[in-house]
């Protein structure tokens, strides 16, 4: 499974707050072994919003949109998911008969606006906050406040499943220049992915599905570099 991350933010380019929903957001789905191919960061502009989750929508077989899902002005991203899904935005039934319920709330309390959604949604209620989120076919559209986000991809996170990867890692105690040739065969000889991170060692990690080949190409490997010395 192939999944893009939107974040929506104008506070997220400036750099005002550290996107911390994309990392957090990374790490469940790479975990579930699902592979993220895009995160990308728009403003609160409908077209922005709208031009990359159309694009997105064709291209992976997930996307997932943070932030901008309140009710205020400067929250957009439900108008822009339902533009572009080429759906009206209507107020869910459900959305608000959930909030009277759960929420403690009456519905001449909730600001306009709340409970809106893109026509024929699933509604994903809001745990930790008000807005709720929703799914539009394979657009899952999720609150900005991390906290909320964290428990509503919780309600969701089943449905992100890919094939159980695994890694092994080796340590090498060489200058990462000094082994490439070493890194190109073992990446010709074993149907792994293989990357090398440098730190105090380099340590160079190899990820596949199936778990033989893994450990074949880490043991390949091990064996022909220098392996730093346990002090
Ligand atoms: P609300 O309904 O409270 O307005 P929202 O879903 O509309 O929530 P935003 O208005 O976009 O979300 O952001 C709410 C808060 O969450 C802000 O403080 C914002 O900085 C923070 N936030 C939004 N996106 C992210 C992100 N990607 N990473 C970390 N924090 C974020
Ligand atoms: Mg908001």
């Amino acid at each position: 499974m192939r999944v893009a991350v939107v974040t929506v933010g104008d506070e997220l380019l400036s750099g005002k707050t550290v996107n911390t929903n994309a990392a957090w957001l990374g790490q469940q789905l790479a975990e579930r072994g699902v592979t993220v191919g895009r995160t990308t960061v728009v403003p609160d502009e409908i077209s922005d919003i709208a031009r990359v989750v159309n694009e997105y929508h064709a291209e992976f077989d997930a996307v997932i949109v943070t932030g901008g899902l309140g009710p205020t002005h400067d929250d957009k991203t439900i108008e822009a998911v339902a533009a572009a899904f080429g759906r009206d935005v209507v107020e869910s039934e459900d959305a608000i008969a959930w909030l009277e319920e759960h929420g403690g709330y009456t519905r001449d309390d909730l600001t306009d606006g709340t409970g809106e959604v893109p026509e024929g949604s699933r509604v994903l209620p809001n745990h930790e906050g008000v807005a709720p989120g929703c799914v539009v076919e394979s657009c899952y559209v999720l609150p900005g406040v991390p906290g909320e986000m964290k428990r509503m991809f919780e309600e969701v996170a089943e449905e992100f499943a890919g094939e159980q990867r695994y890694v092994r890692t080796v340590d090498a105690a060489e200058p990462e220049s000094a082994l490439l040739d070493r890194l190109a065969e073992v990446q010709e000889q074993f149907p792994v992915k293989v990357g090398s991170y440098p730190g105090e060692h380099v340590t160079v990690r190899f990820e596949g599905t199936e778990e033989e080949l893994v450990e074949e190409a880490a043991a390949w490997f091990s064996e022909r570099v220098e392996s730093p010395t346990a002090e």
